[in-house]
């Protein structure tokens, strides 16, 4: 965990353009943006990914999708958007502290979705 890039990023060790903050998430622009508008919005504690979810989870994955709708508002997505959880080898997550993409500003088709190859 201590070597994580998240939590690396969430304690000010390595910089990150936030767009939202509070005692609990963090969202941030993604430093590769597969869309026009691409964050990344992720809990401040520690959670590998999706599939280490546990009931008493619950509080802070339903603030972390609040989260991600205030954003979208905030960054005038009235169109429509995405938010995308990529999940251990086959879902092509390469960060493991769970974290949810925002994906908007532009018709997405498969932007925000990698190809099967
Ligand atoms: P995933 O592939 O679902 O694990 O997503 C990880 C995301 O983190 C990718 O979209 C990367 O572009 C993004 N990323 C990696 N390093 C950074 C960083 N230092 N700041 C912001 N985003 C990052
Ligand atoms: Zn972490």
């Amino acid at each position: 965990m201590n070597n994580c890039l998240f939590c690396k990023i969430i304690n000010g060790q390595i910089p990150s353009e936030k767009v939202y903050e509070d005692e609990d998430v963090l969202a941030f622009r993604d430093i590769n943006p597969a869309a026009p508008v691409h964050v990344l919005v992720i809990p401040k504690q520690h959670i590998d990914g999706a599939d280490q979810l546990r009931p008493e989870h619950a509080d802070i994955i339903s603030k972390i999708i609040l989260t991600v709708k205030k954003i979208a508002e905030d960054l005038s997505l009235s169109n429509g958007w995405r938010i995308v959880t990529n999940v251990l080898e086959d879902g092509d997550q390469t960060i493991r502290h769970l974290h949810f993409h925002l994906l908007g500003g532009a018709k997405l088709g498969d932007f925000g979705r990698r190809n099967a190859d």
